[in-house]
Order: C-alpha cells, then structure tokens, then sequence
C-alpha cells in the first residue's frame, strides 16, 4: 500500500512511499529513506494513489507510538499560523530516533507525602473561584497577583487535586534559571520529584520525560517552551507562570510564542490552563476584557505587610557627581538599610561594566567586527565583549585608532561598575553582582541566592535576572539606577517589558518581615508612565498603553508579521528585500513598511533589512505574506526568515 508520510525535515509538504503493510494508521510513526539518510515521519494518510515515480519503501514501522488526531490537528494549526514548513513542526515534538526506539526500564514511581500550607482568606477564595470557573468552562483563568501575594501557593493546591486524581501536570516557566528555588518549593510541599524539561537536560532523562509523558503517567513536568510539545496522553493541568514574560517568544528556529499556542492547545483539548502573572500582558488583558479569559485576582502581600513604599529620585536636580551614578539621596537610604542589618538590591539591566569605550583623543569607539553594536567591557573578565553574538577582545587602554596611549575612556555604568562605586562607599560591606555573564548556570544561581538568603552578602547589584520569582524575607531597599532606560523612546514591547521589569523588581522588597523601600532614579518624574509606576496605578498604564495600540493598529488590535533579510553580501539582500515588497501592488488590505536597514543592520557578518507587515486579519495576511515570500526566487546566500507577531524589532 502506498502512503503519504510527513518528513521531520524543513518541507512544507508530504511524501508518498510503500509499505507491504496494508495496516497502517494516521499518526503512526515510521523511520523512511530520505535522501541519503533515513529520517522519522510520520503516517498523513493511507492508501494514497500510486504515482508514476519510483517510490521508496518505509523503512521501520515504529510499534507503540502514534499521534492522535487532536496532535494532528494542534501541528497543522502551528505551521499555519507561524508560517513554519509543517516537517519543522513535527520536529519539535521531539519525536527522534533516539526517543522513538527507546526501551524503558521499569516504571519507579514515586511517592507523594503531600504538606499543606494554609492559605488565607483572600487565596482560598481565588481557589474556590478557580474550581468554580474550571468546572463549567474551558477558557484560561489568569490568576493576577501583586509581588508576594503567594500565587504560586493557590496553584499548587489546585496541582494537589490534579495529583490526587493521577493526572499529569505541565508547569511552563520562562527561564530555567529560575527552577532550583522552584524545585526545592515544590519538593518541600509535595515530598516528590519533579520532572525538569528544557534543552539541556541529559538524552536519558529527555527520553524517560517523553515516554512517561506519553504512557500517560501521573507526572509532573516543570519545562522551558519546548515542553509545550511534549506528548501527555492524560494532562490534568497546565500552568504558565510569568505568563507576560517575553522569553516565552523563541527567537531561532521556528518562532512561535509558546504561551500563546499553550492556550490554543487547551482548547483544542478541553483542558484546564492557569496563566499566573504579576504583570499580566496587555494581550491578556485585552483577553480578559473581551472575556476570552477568566480573572481572579490577589490584591494583598501574604505578609500581611503594605506594599512597599516608591519614592522618586530626580536626577536633574539631585546631581550626580562625575563618574557616579548613585545619588546621595540612594546612598544615605543604602546606608539606613545595612545599619538596621538589613540587605539591599541595587537594579541595572545592562550587563558589564561600561557599555562604551571611546578614545578621547580621536572619537574612536570600540565596535564588533561582525555586528553594528559597540563592544561592552567587562571588568571581571578582563575582556571587550559583544552583547550580539558574543564575541570577545582583548581590552586595552590604548586607542587601536590613532594610536594614543591610555586615551580609551569607559562611558557610562553597567552593574560591574555600580558595584565598584557601591565598594567605595561602603568598604567593609560584601557586595556581589548577580548578571548572566558572571552566574551562568543553575548551580551558580543556587549559590548565590542561598548566600544572600543567608545574609552572607549585604547588598546585591542585579541585572533582569533577579527581577522575578525570588524571596528575601531580609531585603527592605530596591534601588533602581536608571528608570528611564527602556522606557522611553524604545518600541511598545520594549517599553512594557521595562514597566512590567521595574514593577517586579519593586516587589522584591518587603515581602516578609518589614515594610520595603523602593528608590527608583529619574531624569523624567513628572512622566505619567513613572508616575503609573510610583503610584502603583497599573491600570492608568494599562489604558493608556492599550490605546495608543489600537490608534496605530497593532497587537492585540491588529496583527504584525516581521521578514528578516539576511546575508554575506548587503546589494544582494537589498535587492530581495527590494523585489519582495514588490508584491505590495496586489493588496492594499495591508500595510507594508520598509524594507529598511534593521537596527542592528550587520550581525555575525551577516547584513540585516527589514521588512514589517501590518493587518487586521492574521489568516488573511499569512497568507499574503506566504504568496509574496514564495513570488521572489531567493538565491542560497540570502536567508528569509518570517517572524509572526513578532517582539523585537532589532
Ligand atoms: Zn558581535
Ligand atoms: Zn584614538
């Protein structure tokens, strides 16, 4: 019998090939001949016609494994919506030789010794009200919580009654960095593993993970985005914590917003999902407000302690001294907090010490051979580095230019640099930085977390890393050195990335034992978006934002698709980019902009253009955009890639 079978390889296309057996079924997997190698695919439909070329024999029949309709129907639905080859999608099911012709051992279970905590009156309400609205309808519930409102508790014991009927569990969070803490509170209260999915686990737990998955075993898995496709057979419940954070969008590869297709899954599969935020995205809310999505909201720290306190500093008219970034008016705040034992989080989001260095003599910048972006120096590692592709140089003090000795100058502060100034007010104090550069891995994390828990570390400078999901019972100061980086004049994810960033990291004081102070540092305090911020008036923001979107027609009141233009030689990717928007003159239901010049226009020795698209109906301008890429013949040396709903514009 002749078969039509999807090829976990980039086609956006089936393959016919023959199998003595008459008996197989769609979904199930099989191992064919492709090209020079064999590839896994998958049965797209049976006795299919036989065509006049010579056709290939399958190869193996996979015993035991086979998607159902629904996972059909939920891949289909991926490649159509992120444009990706529907080969590449089966691809992220995991479904490889190494998984699919893995034998198991014997099942060890292991055994739950569950330890409640209690709730208070304000979370077991939000339970009740989850049970309640979980029982009649199948929409998301976005359970809203302020900083240390304890939601993470009000999930598990909806995770508890999922266990109790031996279901399967799907935790999503947004980096992995932050599962050890996450792992311990979980072991704490449930006495049981949990399963930790991301890329880097080892190939032996990835394929135990799967097949439990699939055996349908009452698991449950905490996992970066990539676990969305992992393959339950008897899910319970998914929850996806952080829900607005943006590292839920996947950059390479296939971009696709895991949070986003979470959602579309469980409804498809009439399955419970809880998105959990702080910060809920403006597209929830809007969710929310068009009632697509269930609300239940914690409005109080479980302390029982106030909010903590926001002032503002203002720049422009406390000055600060030259090469210093810290106002006197922080300093003296900083102080107050160590002289009453307590401890201090100092928050920059820029990585190093100096994002530029510049020669005083000349005006010569340190730059990326291969990108358009400066070269960050990096004061611990002793190195010129690249925040783009992450290329390294040597650092020298003398100019590469005009040859001047000593005249390369460091601009502006990074966290490195904060901590040294920190060092020089307050000599006999322990003072760590916390960015990615300098912990790297979980290990690393977990060390410096348990130190500052411990009190063995008075202040901590911190880029984005600890803006969320951590807990210092002893931190009573935030202080924000640059309010305004981010928030103004970027583009609008950018901009409610910053708000959504300097509201968590305001949450991250006070939370237990006294009230906290938050000091945020400004050149703009009259600006409304940071005074929504010190007023705590998430909402005035939310409006606003939400309306400036849907006066310029984009996400969530219009839909954007991004093309990418990319190679070695910028004529030529001027000239696809240029024959591509060419097709504009068959539609005016749509708007086209560019091709430009991307910001950052070289990367990795590759030339960046731009092309974006606007329109008010995402089947409409996939679509289009499908035609118009599929109407220029793209040489091998040019790369296109298709970014829907696309979260940076760089
Ligand atoms: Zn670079
Ligand atoms: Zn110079």
């Amino acid at each position: 019998m002749y078969y039509n079978i999807l090829v976990a390889r980039p086609f956006d296309q089936v393959f016919t090939y023959e199998s003595d057996d008459q008996t197989l079924e769609v979904g199930q997997i099989v191992i064919v001949p492709f090209g020079k190698a064999m590839e896994v695919g998958m049965i797209m439909q049976s006795d299919v016609s036989k065509p006049d070329y010579t056709i290939k024999k399958i190869e193996t029949i996979i015993k035991g494994i086979q998607l159902k309709e629904i996972n059909i129907k939920f891949l289909k639905w991926v490649s159509d919506y992120t444009l990706a080859p529907i080969g590449s999608v089966l691809k992220l099911f995991t479904i490889n030789k190494d998984i699919i012709t893995y034998k198991r051992d014997d099942k060890i279970v292991s055994e739950a010794t569950f330890k409640s905590t209690i709730l208070n009156d304000e979370q077991n309400k939000a339970k009740e009200d989850i049970i309640k609205i979980q029982k009649s309808s199948h929409k998301p519930v976005v359970l809203e919580g302020v900083t240390g409102s304890g939601k993470t508790e009000v999930y598990f014991d909806l995770i508890e009654q999922e266990i109790n009927q031996s279901k399967q569990i799907l935790i999503m969070v947004p980096e992995i960095s932050l599962t050890p803490q996450f792992e311990n509170r979980f072991k704490e209260r449930f006495g049981m593993d949990i399963n930790i999915w991301h890329s880097k686990i080892t190939p032996k737990k990835r394929k135990e993970i799967w097949h439990k998955c699939y055996a349908g075993e009452p698991i449950v898995v905490i996992g970066a985005r990539s676990s969305l496709f992992l393959p339950f057979t008897n899910l319970g419940l998914t929850v996806i914590d952080e829900e607005h954070d943006s590292s839920y969008k996947q950059e390479d590869n296939i971009r696709y917003q895991a949070r986003d297709l979470a959602v579309v899954k469980a409804n498809f599969e009439k399955n419970k999902l809880i998105l959990a935020s702080a910060t809920p995205s403006l597209e929830t809310i809007n969710n929310i407000n068009h009632k697509k999505y269930h609300h239940v909201f914690l409005s109080k720290q479980y302390s029982g302690l106030p909010l903590p306190q926001i002032s503002l500093v203002d720049l422009s008219k406390n000055k600060l001294e030259k090469n210093q970034w810290i106002s006197a008016l922080l300093k003296k705040e900083i102080e107050k907090c160590l002289s009453n034992k307590e401890q201090a989080l100092i928050f920059l989001n820029r990585r190093g010490y100096s994002p530029l260095s510049l020669c005083v003599e000349c005006g010569y910048r340190h730059q990326c051979a291969q990108c358009s972006s400066w070269l960050v120096m990096h004061q611990q590692k002793k190195r010129l580095l690249c925040h783009q592709c992450g290329s390294i140089e040597e650092m020298s003090f003398n100019c590469p230019k005009c040859l001047a000795k000593d005249s390369i100058k460091f601009i502006g502060p990074g966290v490195e640099r904060i901590a040294e100034e920190l060092t020089q007010s307050f000599p006999d104090k322990v003072i760590s930085v916390m960015s990615s550069d300098l912990i790297n891995s979980p290990k690393k994390i977990k060390e410096l977390i348990d130190k500052f828990s411990n009190k063995e570390i008075d202040i901590i400078v911190a880029t984005q890393i600890m803006a969320k999901g951590y807990d210092f019972p002893n931190l009573s100061l935030v202080g924000v050195i640059d309010a305004d980086a981010g928030l103004f004049g970027g583009d609008m994810r950018a901009i409610e990335k910053t708000y959504n960033m300097l509201q968590q990291v305001s949450g991250r004081a006070g939370r237990s034992q006294q009230t906290g102070n938050v000091i945020i540092q400004t050149y703009y305090p009259e600006q409304p978006i940071i005074q929504s911020l010190q007023q705590r008036d998430r909402t005035s923001f939310v409006q606003q934002a939400l309306l400036e979107r849907e006066q310029f027609n984009i996400p969530p009141f219009g839909f954007m698709t991004s093309i990418i233009i990319s190679g070695p030689s910028k004529g030529n990717v001027e000239k696809i980019s240029q024959q591509l928007v060419y097709f504009r003159k068959y539609s005016e239901e749509f708007s086209i902009l560019g091709p430009v010049e991307a910001p950052i226009n070289l990367l990795k020795g590759q030339f960046r253009y731009r092309i974006l698209l606007k329109g008010k109906s995402r089947k409409n301008l996939n679509i289009f955009t499908k035609k118009m890429v599929s109407s220029v013949k793209i040489p091998s040396a040019v790369r296109v890639v298709i970014d829907v709903d696309p979260y940076t514009f760089m």
